[in-house]
């Protein structure tokens, strides 16, 4: 469905007529394509906006457009098109104060033929599990599909195109204008076919005539083992339906894998910090290491160092041929914070014992008041 001819130029349904002149020449000043070259969408949108105020400039059609909606509009009809249509148009000031008067107009078309649906994009957020093993995961999503009552002609009933009276089929209407200086001719997008150079004669109720209406579409996508994260898979020909027969766009769906809690990730090596205490790095120990299978048993070697690490081969993440990264290990040797008397004093004695000097710094009395209390 087109957009609402009021929501496009950014105006209230009782706009006055230079409020509607006013907020056209502002978005088409900022829309126009010659000035917006790297926009791809520009050229859309401009016709978007000349058709818009096409329809809400000229009294008669508001009114129409006003009770019947698109479906009145884009009739478009000869008798419903005043030859005088170009009388009073914006344009001349308009590439006046943009180009100088200079005649410059939008570039020259050619006879529309089949033009392609456009791309669509989706981004699936995974989780590193996901990534790891793979998974097929459902998405919905809406996109223009060919109209199923006119079967994308844009004609109720089969009336077909016609060719545009105004600028007979070549989607431009040449402008001469008289100033001071002497005339210009301007070549501009004729606004009775938004350039196309044909008109719908009867156009479809349900598609409003652009012969595509939006529809809901989900699928399942597959994301194979070992993705990484930003990586897009392509699903042909799962874009918008094309027009006039031309084929349909692709849906290009990015892959956003989530931070992991316990695992970071560098390519297919994974990372991760276990936490041992002071008594399991001095004396060794066999604990568990967490992997993404879930778990692994591990002999910690007695006297391990804080910046020691271990490397678990062939348990990070899968290569896209299921290759595997290894698994980093860094300890995380704990000091204890706060000792209770007993792990103190024992303290000191281990230390004794290895002829250390340790003259901890005398606690307050009423710490140690507080300590008896406890
Ligand atoms: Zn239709
Ligand atoms: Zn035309």
């Amino acid at each position: 469905m087109p957009r609402d001819y009021y929501d496009v130029l950014g105006v209230a349904r009782d706009a006055t007529a230079d409020q509607i002149k006013q907020a056209y020449r502002r978005l088409a000043r900022e829309h126009h394509p010659d000035v917006r070259r790297d926009d791809p969408h520009a050229e859309e949108r401009f016709k978007e906006i000349n058709e818009a105020f096409g329809i809400l400039s000229d009294e008669r059609r508001r009114s129409r457009y006003d009770r019947f909606g698109h479906a009145a509009s884009n009739a478009r009809t000869p008798e419903g098109f005043d030859g005088a249509g170009f009388g009073g148009s914006p344009f001349e000031d308009l590439f006046d104060a943009f180009f100088g008067g200079a005649g410059r107009g939008p570039a020259p078309r050619s006879e529309p033929g089949p033009e392609s649906g456009a791309d669509l994009g989706y981004t699936l957020p995974i989780s590193l599990e996901e990534a790891a093993r793979g998974v097929e995961r459902e998405i919905e999503f809406a996109r223009m599909e060919t109209c199923s009552v006119c079967f994308g002609t844009g004609s109720e009933r089969g009336g077909g195109a016609v060719t545009c009276p105004t600028c007979s089929g070549s989607g431009q209407v040449r402008h001469v204008q008289r100033t001071a200086l002497g005339m210009f001719t301007q070549i501009v997008g004729c606004r009775q076919c938004g350039g196309a150079g044909q008109i719908i004669r009867d156009p479809c109720q349900r598609c409003g005539g652009g012969g595509r209406t939006e529809a809901k579409r989900s699928l399942t996508v597959k994301v194979p083992v070992g993705v990484e994260d930003g990586m897009q898979l392509r699903l042909a020909g799962e874009g918008e339906a094309g027009l006039r027969g031309g084929r349909r766009g692709d849906l290009y769906v990015k892959l956003r894998i989530a931070e992991h809690p316990t695992f970071g990730r560098r390519g297919t090596d994974l990372f991760v910090e276990v936490p041992i205490s002071m008594a399991q790095a001095a004396l060794g120990d066999e604990l568990e290491i967490p992997t993404l299978d879930g778990g692994e048993r591990h002999a910690l070697a007695a006297g391990t160092q804080p910046s020691e690490r271990a490397t678990l081969r062939g348990k990070g993440m899968p290569d896209l041929k299921g290759r595997r990264g290894d698994l980093h290990v860094t300890w995380r040797v704990e000091i204890p914070t706060a000792l209770s008397r007993d792990q103190a004093k024992t303290l000191q004695e281990f230390a004794k014992l290895r002829g250390e000097k340790i003259a901890p710094k005398k606690r307050k009395i009423i710490e140690k008041v507080k300590e008896i209390l406890q």
